[in-house]
């Protein structure tokens, strides 16, 4: 085609009333039609004669769908690292969101007693299920574990001291850093002991009539050895208790039971067995829901916390309430399995053997794979010293395409890893729903790349 002279603009209402725009946003396809049509004008572009106009539709058209194309886009994670923060952390399962539609899909009785026809409790949503799941007195959802931090210091520590270890000020990815949120909240933080050794009666000693909180703080994202010692949790709550000080326990991930894939970290029913003060939790760790900061604890805390202005900033909204109930749902029906985090984390050696054969079979280049053992991290600051064994799909080829063959993928929305030179497919966290999709990417890939 040849570009002639500028071709004549339409008239914009003539131009708008044709039928390719039946249906669309009038005021949104005049802004982008303007803004074409001044472009070809002033002769910043440049389009081939158009008799009947369809190229002058066709760029409005196109220009439509880059404005509205997804930003957030659906990946699969070959990584290994089943809560990774930034892929997300945990995965919904799917027919969670498909039942959410019916609870939150039209009005709902989020802040309304349907006995009374009055106003209800929006923060008791949640309660009985925790309550249950925990073994705690109270709990109450806030926007993230962070919010909760800050929410518990500033509730009950405003101006007041709050006693933490030196090895536990610690700072989680995307700039949380323990010993800025506490100055944030309004806290004062007393440090005790050294970075490897603290001990209870370090704690005791730091009592002053200002303290208020005696806090602990989940090492989350990295591990002390050697010549250590560290006051569990449970021997700090009576020692909290029996001075009058709040005993707090930030937890960063918390597991709800005992498994042996999770490792030896202490359970949420074993804590609460010491009738902690407070203790807080990521929603999208290893609960394996949405992004939330569950605090749960004695009533009388929750109560003052409910109390607490700031609250009202840091609540969350009913769509994350509805995820949440979903989730927790699952767990007392049918257990771990049924939340797709702990299917994954749980996975074993055969199941992850029956994975890759079922791509192995459906690919056409077969050859180019072999399949290998790894082992990855739970992620997302939970189990930081527990190892998972995996296997990985290993891709065939010189180690110096392996950079150009991961963007590749993840051009195609797969995120794999490299491991000694080659790039891997990482089955830990790739579901079973997710073989075909794997299976077509690989396929694709491979085939540009003879
Ligand atoms: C992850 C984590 C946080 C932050 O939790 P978010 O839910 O991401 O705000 C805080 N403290 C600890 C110990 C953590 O592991």
């Amino acid at each position: 085609m040849k570009t002639k002279n500028r071709p004549s603009i339409p008239q914009l209402g003539r131009f708008l009333d044709r039928v390719e725009f039946v249906e669309l946003n009038r005021q949104t396809l005049t802004f982008l039609t303007r803004e074409l049509f001044e472009e070809i004008r002033t002769g910043k572009i440049n389009i081939p004669t158009d008799e009947d106009e369809s190229e002058l539709v066709k760029l409005v058209l196109s220009r439509l769908d880059t404005l509205c194309a997804d930003s957030l886009v659906p990946l699969i994670n070959a990584t290994g690292i089943v809560l990774h923060t930034n892929l997300g952390r945990s995965p919904i399962e799917k027919s969670i969101l498909d039942e959410m539609q019916e609870s939150i899909g039209s009005y709902c009785n989020l802040e309304f007693d349907i006995d009374s026809g009055k106003r209800g409790e929006r923060y008791g949503h949640l309660t009985k299920k925790l309550s249950f799941l925990l073994g705690c007195e109270d709990a109450i959802v806030v926007n993230n574990n962070a919010a909760a931090v800050f929410l518990i210091l500033n509730t009950f520590a405003t101006g007041k001291e709050t006693i933490v270890s030196r090895g536990e000020l610690v700072e989680i990815g995307g700039s949380f850093r323990i010993p800025d949120v506490m100055s944030a909240s309004g806290t004062v933080l007393k440090e005790i002991g050294t970075t490897n050794k603290t001990k209870a009666s370090d704690y005791t000693a730091a009592i002053t009539p200002q303290t208020a909180i005696m806090m602990k703080v989940h090492r989350s994202n990295f591990s002390v050895v050697g010549f250590t010692h560290e006051v569990e949790f449970e021997e700090l709550i009576p020692l909290a208790q029996s001075n009058n000080l709040i005993d707090y326990y930030d937890a960063g991930s918390l597991n709800l039971f005992d498994a042996p894939y999770l490792g030896n970290e202490t359970c949420a029913k074993s804590l609460f067995e010491h009738s902690p003060s407070l203790v807080s939790f990521s929603g999208d760790k290893l609960l394996g829901s949405v992004q939330a900061g569950i605090i749960a604890g004695k009533k009388e805390f929750i109560d003052k916390i409910k109390k607490n202005q700031l609250l009202r900033m840091l609540r969350v909204d009913k769509l994350t309430m509805a995820v949440l109930e979903k989730t927790l749902t699952r767990y007392i029906q049918k257990g771990p399995q049924a939340i797709k985090t702990h299917k994954l984390l749980s996975k074993t050696i055969i199941d992850m053997q029956v994975q890759a054969d079922t791509i192995l079979s459906h690919m056409d280049h077969s050859q180019k794979l072999s399949i290998g053992k790894t082992s990855t991290y739970a992620g997302g600051g939970s189990l930081p010293q527990h190892l998972l064994e995996s296997l990985a799909l290993i891709i065939q080829d010189h180690p110096k395409n392996a950079e150009r063959l991961i963007k590749a993928l993840r051009a195609n929305g797969l995120i794999a890893r490299i491991e000694k030179d080659r790039v891997i497919l990482d089955l830990r966290s790739i579901d079973d729903d997710e073989l075909t999709h794997v299976t077509a990417i690989l396929n694709t890939v491979l085939e540009e790349r003879p």
